[in-house]
């Protein structure tokens, strides 16, 4: 039997590696909201992050994409070093942005209300000095599956759907190689939730764009991660291949979300005989 040579493993595109936030509240106490968290995606990969709020999983994002200085720890993409010695200025911002984007919870909030959704991506891809914007206008709004009526309105003329693939396409405008999408689908409607997330899955098929898909909900997760970390109070209980993590959770906490996560054969009474468990637990400590 001849052995295959072995082929290195291609390096991962993204490297989170002991990232730190630490916040000094009033009164002079400090809080980590994020400690030693690490974890890495390949190109066209997919990793969740979990945990119920106030765990710091908005705090990591906001960490890579750079709206947040980590205490410790460092940020690569593409072996490039986001974090150390950052370069200023409006050049190198760009290039940041162009490696990683971020879809926010409320794209509400993060949508220009007097643009139309043509007129915000064409803002987008122009700050980005894309060429044939009227074409690559048509091919992002296709994309996420808006109209040419959608492709005419406002944000207030819209659906939450609709302008959180609104969100998803500006974000989409500038090429990124890592999309980080922070409870994006957590105010939306059961269903329009499954389409959201049957769309990112598409699109990370077609495209190759790897995803860091952050929810307090693990059954949202399971659909679209490969790699799921799970944080509590800022640091990584568990983390791991989605599936495993699913079939045999090795962590408490782990156990508990997954408790309250639908599957089939769930059983509702279990989950809240396992939260009350949890709670009393907790309680006597
Ligand atoms: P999650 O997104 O999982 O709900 P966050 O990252 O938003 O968690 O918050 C983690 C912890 O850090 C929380 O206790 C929160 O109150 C605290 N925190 C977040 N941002 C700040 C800040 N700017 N100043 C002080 N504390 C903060
Ligand atoms: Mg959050």
């Amino acid at each position: 039997m001849t052995t295959p040579k072995a082929v290195p493993p291609a390096p991962p595109l993204l490297i989170a590696d002991g990232l730190r936030k630490t916040y000094r509240l009033p009164g002079g106490d400090s809080l980590a909201a994020a400690d030693d968290v690490s974890f890495t995606l390949p190109t066209g990969g997919s990793v969740g992050i979990v945990g119920e709020s106030g765990s710091g999983k908005t705090t990591v994002a906001r960490m890579l994409v750079g709206l947040v200085r980590p205490d410790a720890g460092t940020i690569s993409v593409d072996g490039r070093d986001r974090t150390a010695g950052r370069r200023r200025g409006r050049g190198a911002r760009l290039a940041r942005a162009r490696e990683i984007q971020m879809v926010f919870q409320d794209p509400y909030l993060s949508l220009d209300p007097r643009l139309t959704a043509r007129q915000c991506l064409a803002t987008s891809l122009s700050l980005h000095g894309a060429t044939d914007v009227d074409g690559r206008i048509e091919e992002l709004l296709d994309r996420v599956g808006l109209g040419s009526r959608e492709a005419a309105a406002r944000p207030h003329e819209m659906s939450g759907g609709q302008q959180q693939r609104l969100a998803i396409a500006r974000a989409l405008a500038v090429d990124p190689r890592v999309l980080v999408l922070d409870e994006a689908v957590a105010a939306l409607d059961v269903s329009i939730q499954s389409q959201i997330l049957r769309l990112l899955v598409d699109i990370r098929e077609d495209t190759g764009l790897a995803l860091v898909f952050i929810s307090h909900d693990l059954a949202v997760v399971q659909h679209v991660t490969d790699e799921t970390v799970v944080m509590r109070r800022g640091t990584v209980v568990e983390q791991g291949p989605t599936e495993r993590l699913l079939s045999a959770p090795e962590n408490e906490y782990t156990r508990l979300l997954l408790a309250s996560v639908p599957r089939r054969g769930w059983d509702p009474a279990a989950a809240v005989r396992a939260r009350r468990t949890a709670a009393a637990g907790g309680a006597r400590h």
